[in-house]
């Protein structure tokens, strides 16, 4: 083989940069990795804004896992500050003015959304029905037989659930993967942190920092702006990078229906659009983020310094309104979700079974695998990937 180096990692996020590292400096590899932004990070890439607040680029990014694995590795890379993410609904009250009610809803969004009197005697019923400090999903509540259980699950379903997923799915809970809304169950607990995991936190010095320590490694080289499907050609089973044949690892981490030039048609996404606002203050509201449940167009409000914890000597602070809608696939688009159902699985096994031919290629990440992962999920995918290669 002519080219200097065994493996090719195409795409600089969670899944790229931990296969990268682990290729390089566990298995000794020449590595290279190409990425088609001119950053790495992938979607958890942060960076300031121009008044000098720490954004996050690409949508809200927080770090939580159980995988004590995958806590130690990244670890290797940075710093944690702790950070326990909380999330309200905001959602308009008859006669005017607003509540906020912790999401997951629990024990405290019961007490704010009925008071204190009604909220014992249905916690007790919910207890009785399913156990304390229990996670129920709102499919699982709605098909409660017992009439006041099946009255507050339509409460949370119309005030919670419907609206944002309609916003963010363009289809209501019940239609979509049950996985999705699962994310967000019904907790039987005083918890309202929005995950339990035993690791949660936010990288000391941001994500994009965490990123380069973990690439600064001899034996890889990291190519920028670069598109790698402008360089690498897949025909017949056989691998040509830049004209010769390449016979070592591929690991490919976009999207796969873009790998094989939409043979078989596109794989459907939901898109994001952010919009970014300053505001000359210390803070626009009092949790990292805020989900518009009943109303407005966006899904949700996220202010980065409740994450960060930045300390800005200005009163400034950047918040950013996320839309969903369709992915059609337009220059400068970004899929974001797949869009997991049956239909969509069949393609995405077609185009799987298009990349089993070519025995160096694998697969791997929220793309190519076209599934719905946390960043923890994809490195602990992206170890075990390197554990079998370099078996
Ligand atoms: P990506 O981060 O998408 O990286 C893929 C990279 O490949 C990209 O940089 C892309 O430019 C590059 N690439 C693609 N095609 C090519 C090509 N042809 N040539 C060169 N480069 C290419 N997870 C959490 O754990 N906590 C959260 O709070 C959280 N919040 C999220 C919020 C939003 C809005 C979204 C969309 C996701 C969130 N996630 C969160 C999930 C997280 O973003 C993913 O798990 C993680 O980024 C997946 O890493 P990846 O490497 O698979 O993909
Ligand atoms: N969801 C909802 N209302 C909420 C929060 C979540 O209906 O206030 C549903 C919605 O369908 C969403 C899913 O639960 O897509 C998963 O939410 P999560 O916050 O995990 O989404 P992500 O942060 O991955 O966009």
């Amino acid at each position: 083989m002519n080219h200097p180096y065994d493996c090719l990692v195409i795409g600089a996020g969670m899944a790229g940069a931990v296969t990268a590292r682990e290729l390089a400096q566990r298995g000794n590899k020449r590595v290279l990795l190409l990425e088609r932004r001119t950053h790495v990070g992938g979607n958890a890439y942060d960076c300031l804004d121009e008044r000098g607040v720490l954004i996050h680029q690409y949508g809200p990014h927080i770090f939580h896992t159980s995988d004590k694995r995958v806590y130690d590795y990244l670890s290797r890379y940075t710093a944690w500050r702790d950070y326990q993410h909380k999330v309200v609904a905001n959602i308009p009250v008859e006669g005017g003015g607003r509540t906020l009610l912790p999401v997951p809803f629990n024990l405290v969004s019961l007490e704010v959304a009925f008071g204190v009197k009604q909220a014992a005697t249905l916690e007790k019923k919910l207890i009785d029905a399913y156990g304390a400090e229990r996670k129920v999903t709102i499919l699982e509540l709605r098909a409660s037989p017992d009439r006041s259980i099946a009255a507050l699950a339509e409460y949370v379903y119309e005030h919670v659930f419907v609206r944002y997923t309609m916003k963010q799915w363009g289809q209501k809970p019940e239609e979509i993967d049950p996985n999705t809304t699962a994310r967000v169950p019904v907790f039987l607990s005083r918890d309202c942190r929005y995950f339990q995991d035993p690791w949660q936190g936010m990288p000391q010095e941001g994500y994009t920092a965490l990123f380069e320590r973990m690439l600064d490694c001899p034996g890889i080289t990291v190519e920028l702006g670069v598109d790698a499907l402008s360089r690498l050609r897949l025909d017949g089973g056989k691998i040509t990078l830049d004209g010769e044949a390449f016979t070592g690892t591929v690991i490919y981490t976009g999207a796969v229906d873009e790998l094989f030039g939409f043979a078989y048609g596109r794989l459907p996404y939901r898109t994001l659009d952010f919009r970014f606002e300053s505001y000359d203050r210390q803070f626009f509201q009092t949790h990292g983020t805020v989900n518009y449940t009943m109303d407005e167009d966006y899904t949700r409000i996220t202010e980065f310094k409740h994450l960060t914890g930045q300390r800005l000597r200005e009163p400034v602070t950047t918040i950013m309104k996320e839309y969903s809608r369709a992915y059609t696939g337009q220059p400068g688009e970004i899929p974001y979700y797949a869009i997991i159902n049956e239909a969509n699985n069949a393609l995405y096994r077609r185009y799987a079974a298009l990349a089993a031919t070519y025995p160096s290629l694998k697969l791997l990440g929220r793309l190519a695998e076209y599934k719905y992962y946390n960043m923890d999920a994809i490195a602990a995918r992206a170890l075990a990937l390197c554990d079998d290669l370099l078996k």
